[in-house]
């Protein structure tokens, strides 16, 4: 069995919890890469039904070990309350199951109130952030104004760094935005909280998978987000501060050189999008809702409705191509049931022609869908454990989007409960 990554092939949401919680079984070691507490992957299994944020969704399996990378904006009290959430429901976090990398920088306090504060200022213009301090977070870490989750370890150090940050971006949150400027007090009781809870978990992760990798032992990556929201191949600047393609998941994850020879993209069985940002395939109203209400598209963190639409290919495929997809996870097929004819986009329409290109950012709004539908199969298919078992409709329909994406649908998904899906 190789290393794998499992990656967004589209917006986000498309069900890579689920997919990790199901497949975690072949592996020992799962690893955060990238993002941070603006996930929500929703993860249904024994143990109850959990909507995790930062964890990794191999914290349900005895015997795997959990990591979070470098990679990851690990904010410390979000973190803290997302594990006593899934602790209150009988799972156990522990250092043994639980790692978090010396080199993960810390999101502080302040970052979620410039996202706030850069969200009010952009007014009608804003980026539709979930203002969980990512991009503040992402700029800081690139500016070198972050602190590194090891430095807890160093208290003298941390303090002089914390001073010197403080007096820096007080001169942000004062001059610029005409906020409130953080007070050492503040920053010292913060990290006095937050900081002691979460400082038994980390250590040197580089080091300690280093030596599983030599010890035979096996990785799984897991992302946040999909490829269209990748901050270098997504839709600009619609797009979230990290880049969330299995091509960077051994780098966030303290194993550069460790590539994903499997990399199974997750596709959902139709197109949602939360936020804002060009989404060509966007349906309003009634259709819309149908397929919203059929699908439960709200958001795990935030509860706001998703943005709907049929298959978007030109998207996906370009979304596979990027991520270096070798396999695809479709999911929520089963969503599709009420429908008598299954719409799909198959090609976009620019300037009174035809691409299969997933055009340059600016361009997309200017993009109409070209509609082509397949017979639906209207039955209930949640109870499929063989390809066999499906409808020909629905088979031809799985065919159809595999021969368009130019990858194996390896999984197909039919129910969010982690045994409802058929391998091919
Ligand atoms: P992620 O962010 O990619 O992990 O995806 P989310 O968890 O945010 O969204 C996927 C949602 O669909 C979750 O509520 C899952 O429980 C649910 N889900 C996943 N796969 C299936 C499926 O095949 N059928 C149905 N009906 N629901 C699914
Ligand atoms: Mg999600």
């Amino acid at each position: 069995m190789s290393h794998c990554a499992i990656v967004g092939i589209n917006w986000g949401d498309e069900g890579k919890g689920r997919m990790v919680d199901l497949l975690t079984s072949e592996y020992d070691i799962v690893i955060r890469c990238q993002g941070g507490g603006n996930a929500g992957h929703t993860v249904i299994n024994e143990k109850g039904k959990f909507a995790l944020h930062l964890l990794p969704s191999g914290i349900f399996r005895d015997g795997v070990v959990n990591v979070l990378g470098n990679g990851v904006a690990l904010d410390p009290e979000n973190l803290w309350k997302e594990m006593e959430d899934v602790r209150a429901k009988g799972v156990a976090i522990t250092p043994e199951n639980l790692k978090i990398s010396d080199r993960a920088s810390l999101l502080l306090p302040w970052h979620r109130q410039l996202d706030e504060l850069e969200e009010m200022r952009l007014a009608d213009k804003k980026y539709g952030s979930t203002k969980q301090g990512i991009a503040p977070f992402y700029s800081d870490k690139y500016q070198k104004k972050t602190i590194m989750a090891g430095e807890l370890l160093h208290p003298a150090h941390l303090k002089e760094h914390m001073a010197d940050l403080l007096e820096w971006k007080d001169l942000t949150l004062t001059r610029v935005y005409g906020a409130q400027p953080t007070t050492m007090e503040q920053l010292e009781a913060w990290f006095a909280d937050y900081g002691e809870k979460i400082k038994p978990f980390i250590c040197d992760t580089g080091k300690y998978l280093r030596e599983a990798v030599a010890a035979g032992k096996k990785v799984l990556y897991e992302a946040q987000l999909g490829a269209l929201r990748d901050v270098d191949y997504g839709i600009y600047p619609y797009v979230t501060s990290s880049n969330t393609i299995a091509a960077y998941a051994p780098v966030g994850a303290g194993i550069p050189g460790l590539a994903a020879q499997k990399v199974v993209g997750v596709v959902k069985a139709y197109s949602t999008c939360v936020g804002e940002g060009p989404f060509v395939a966007e349906w309003f109203g009634e259709e819309a809702e149908k397929l919203r209400q059929a699908g439960g598209e709200y958001g795990a963190k935030t509860g706001r409705p998703r943005r709907v639409g049929p298959l978007d290919i030109p998207a996906t495929r370009y979304g596979v191509q990027v991520q270096g997809a070798t396999d695809i996870a479709l999911t929520k097929l089963d969503v599709l049931s009420y429908m008598d004819e299954i719409p799909i986009c198959a090609r976009y329409e620019l300037n009174g022609e035809e691409t299969d290109d997933f055009v340059f950012p600016v361009l997309l709004q200017d993009c109409r869908p070209v509609i082509r539908t397949m017979p639906g199969w209207r039955c209930d298919i949640s109870g499929a454990r063989r390809w066999e078992d499906l409808p020909k409709e629905a088979q031809d329909y799985v065919l159809y989007i595999e021969k368009a994406i130019g990858c194996r649908i390896t999984y197909v998904s039919v129910g969010a409960e982690r045994d409802a899906y058929i391998e091919r």
